[in-house]
């Protein structure tokens, strides 16, 4: 058993359909929602970092004003919307 880190008093089901955005990773899939990336293991969800996930088709440009709710996050400010929030890089927006 090595050390890892548990998302504990997480409520939801991950899975495919559930609605989050999702990352194929080595071996499993992190679940990316609220700025924070799970992956389902066992009975419980883990804690993983965040992966670079770019939002494909992002035809809306966020902006202070835009109508979505903005959320700090580190250095920069996520913007939420469909149960996704979505962090400006570069030409596109990254799932966060
Ligand atoms: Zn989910
Ligand atoms: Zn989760
Ligand atoms: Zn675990
Ligand atoms: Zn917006
Ligand atoms: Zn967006
Ligand atoms: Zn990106
Ligand atoms: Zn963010």
């Amino acid at each position: 058993m090595s050390e890892h880190e548990v998302h504990s008093g997480h409520d939801h089901e991950h899975g495919p359909g559930c609605g989050h955005a999702r990352a194929e990773r080595a071996g499993h899939v992190d679940y990316v929602h609220d700025g924070h990336a799970h992956a389902p293991h066992a009975d419980h969800v883990d804690e993983h970092p965040m992966p670079h996930l770019a939002h494909p088709g992002h035809d809306h440009g966020h902006e202070p004003g835009c109508g979505h709710a903005p959320i700090a996050h580190g250095d920069h400010v996520d913007y939420a919307h469909d149960g996704h929030r979505h962090a400006a890089h570069d030409d596109h927006y990254d799932e966060h």
